[in-house]
């Protein structure tokens, strides 16, 4: 056990009723023992990147706090992609549930299996709106101030959900 850090994950949905699927998700991880859940944005609707022809996807991020390292958190949200029926296809294809670690602290690491800052977060209006929402001051590790980077940032179709 290490001591608790805060980190933020983006949760993604475009199958399969993709509001109940990110609900399902905030309420399995309001439930956890290894984190607490702090904040979380509403919910966003969002044109799709990657492959055409995909539904729009539902979207929203969290803030947690847990003691739970970075590789065991990021078992733990796989799990959690897995047990709602997530299937890997194509890259960026559609997907019931897609829960990104987005932050970790201060943290800056790159490999294979997990990178921090998520990679593409700072181009990712999906990801950077809703996180304005919940931390207006945060300071991305490598990539500054979160509202220069919304300031830079295009909606991208990016609105409410409702
Ligand atoms: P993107 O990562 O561009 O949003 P995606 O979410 O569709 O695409 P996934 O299929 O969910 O991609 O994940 C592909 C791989 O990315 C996973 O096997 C995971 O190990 C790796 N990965 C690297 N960094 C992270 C991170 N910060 N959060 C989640 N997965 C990560
Ligand atoms: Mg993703
Ligand atoms: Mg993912």
């Amino acid at each position: 056990m290490q001591h608790p850090a805060i980190a933020y994950i983006g949760l993604g949905s475009n199958l399969s009723d993709p509001v109940r699927q990110v609900r399902q998700a905030l309420e399995t991880l309001s439930t956890l023992p290894e984190v607490t859940l702090l904040k979380k944005s509403g919910l966003y609707r969002s044109s799709p990147m990657g492959p055409v022809g995909q539904p729009d996807y539902v979207n929203g991020v969290v803030q947690l706090e847990t003691r739970l390292a970075p590789f065991p958190l990021l078992d733990l949200l796989q799990a959690i992609e897995q047990q709602q029926g997530r299937v890997r296809n194509e890259r960026w294809g559609p997907r019931t549930l897609d829960l990104d670690l987005l932050l970790y602290g201060d943290l800056k690491m790159e490999g294979e299996r997990l990178t921090i800052p998520h990679p593409g977060m700072a181009q990712r209006a999906f990801v950077l709106y809703p996180l304005q929402e919940i931390a207006p001051d945060l300071v991305i590790p490598g990539l500054g101030a979160l509202a220069t980077l919304v300031g830079q940032c295009p909606k991208q179709g990016l609105r409410p959900y409702e």
